[in-house]
């Protein structure tokens, strides 16, 4: 067995089984990260010491469960009591969080060793990994693109193998399009499935947490340990996690396809589309009735999104003053002096620009022609979806409307790198769920490129949709294919 290679519950199984050892496992991970990081720049930090105490921990019996010894990347926003937690931002650099966040504690205590922590775009705004303080992530499959984002290490390290299993964060696609843009599994589940203690918050209404995986069966096992009320939480639900969440092998009786003309735009990229068609096909084979669904208000989603985010982030982000924690400027004059410096030295351009239009759009004169339209706009994306499920168990879409881009191609347009969302935001807005799956890839200047479809469901139906998810996985190899590295 590869190692880099397998999947997360293969390796699982071969540990407690004792065909490999824990620390043989965790020290092929490391060697590959010492060979790859440097070229992919996916890891800020690798906790190569407590990660091989961990797993001799293991192969002694003296850490059990349901991950044991399996190694697993997060991503630079969830706190965790060892190294530093500094969101890609300068602001946090020197940062080191005083606890450890549920969702991470959680992969711990089922026995899962934590390799260290990835890059991301500063605070998690942005859709390329490219407004990191720590330098851009690369795409494993064409260095010369990006990986998507912000949640680009965790995908990079996972279609990499510098990982069994990544974790990542989601407000408005970051884990579904880097997972599409490198090639892996991706999964929002329902906002307040997973806690959201200890995750260093950017729109507190959107942010969620999930995982990228090779397969669907390991994102299953990942959301089971993960999900569940959290007392530390008070907007995680209190809708009980599914005992057979994992149980992704049972395919749905009698299952509906909805298609929504509003994802299936002339602006995809051809192989996309083809990639969607082929899916359809797929599930048609497998048994699913395909029907068409509306969901009108599906244009407002992007305006919306960016209205609702940036103001939620200018409040959230109030709190890096320079005095409580963070970057402190030098010498200030005064304490205004102390907070507008620390701000201005600590905050990358991205972060500075949501600011301000998060500030703008919650300013007393603006609040109710920009923040408060926006949230009723949010609440008839949320109804359409509401209704769209009536007569479908899942929407399937695409994740993204075209395959990795280049470095820089646009870094200097906020606009276009926005319309990047275009497919995953509204699950956000909506708090459902919504998860791509490997959908082939396609050559642009002689790479192979990755392409995803993406699966959309209700509100707390994580269990369904893995398994619909599994009716395309089950039936495609295109989950095998793996980057040059
Ligand atoms: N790309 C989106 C943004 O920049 C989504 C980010 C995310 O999901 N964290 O806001």
């Amino acid at each position: 067995m590869n190692p880099t290679d397998a999947t997360l519950i293969e390796l699982r199984d071969a540990i407690a089984e004792k065909k490999v050892s824990a620390v043989e496992i965790t020290r092929t991970y490391l060697d590959r990260i010492e060979k790859h990081n440097g070229a992919l720049n996916v890891y800020h930090e690798v906790y190569a010491d407590r990660a091989l105490d961990r797993a001799g921990q293991v192969d002694l019996g003296e850490v059990t469960g349901a991950l044991a010894g399996v190694p697993i990347a997060i991503k630079d926003l969830l706190c965790t009591d060892y190294g530093h937690t500094t969101c890609s931002s300068k602001m946090l650099a020197n940062f080191q969080a005083p606890y450890t966040a549920t969702a991470v504690r959680k992969l711990e205590d089922a026995g899962a060793v934590i390799l260290g922590k990835t890059n991301m775009d500063e605070f998690a705004m942005g859709s390329s990994t490219e407004n990191s303080a720590c330098g851009t992530t690369l795409n494993p499959w064409d260095t010369s693109r990006v990986p998507g984002g912000s949640s680009g290490g965790s995908a990079a390290a996972m279609a990499a193998g510098l990982c069994a299993a990544s974790i990542g964060t989601d407000t408005g696609g970051s884990i579904r399009q880097p997972a599409a843009l490198c090639g892996v599994v991706g999964m929002k589940p329902t906002y307040g499935r997973i806690s959201r203690y200890g995750l260093v918050a950017f729109a507190s209404s959107l942010d969620q947490v999930g995982p990228f995986t090779r397969t669907v069966a390991d994102t299953a096992l990942l959301l089971k340990i993960m999900m569940g009320q959290d007392a530390l939480d008070s907007t995680s639900a209190s809708v009980p996690v599914p005992e057979d969440v994992d149980r992704v092998d049972e395919t749905p009786k009698g299952f509906r396809i909805g298609i929504a003309k509003q994802y299936m735009s002339d602006a995809n990229d051809p192989a996309v589309a083809a990639a969607t068609q082929q899916a359809i096909q797929v599930y048609k084979d497998h048994g699913a009735t395909i029907v068409e669904v509306d969901l009108p208000h599906t244009e407002y989603g992007i305006p919306v999104y960016y209205i609702v985010a940036t103001a939620e982030a200018s409040s959230n982000l109030a709190r890096y003053d320079g005095v409580h924690y963070g970057h402190r400027t030098d010498k200030p004059g005064d304490l205004i002096d102390l907070y507008c410096r620390s701000r201005a030295e600590g905050f990358g351009d991205e972060v500075k620009r949501r600011i301000m239009l998060g500030t703008y759009a919650l300013s007393s004169g603006y609040y109710d022609a920009y923040y408060n339209r926006a949230l009723k706009v949010r609440r008839l994306i949320s109804n359409d979806f509401d209704t769209a499920f009536e007569s479908c168990d899942a929407i399937l879409c695409p994740t993204t409307t075209g395959p990795a881009f280049k470095i820089g191609e646009m870094s200097d347009d906020p606009l276009s790198m926005y319309l990047n969302d275009v497919y995953t935001v509204n699950c956000n807005l909506a708090g459902n769920v919504g998860i791509t799956l490997p959908a082939g890839t396609t050559k642009v200047d002689g790479r192979d490129l990755p392409i995803g479809v993406q699966l959309l469901g209700p509100a707390f139906d994580e269990a369904r949709l893995l398994r619909i998810a599994r009716v395309f996985e089950a039936a495609t190899d295109h989950h095998r294919a793996r980057p040059p590295v």
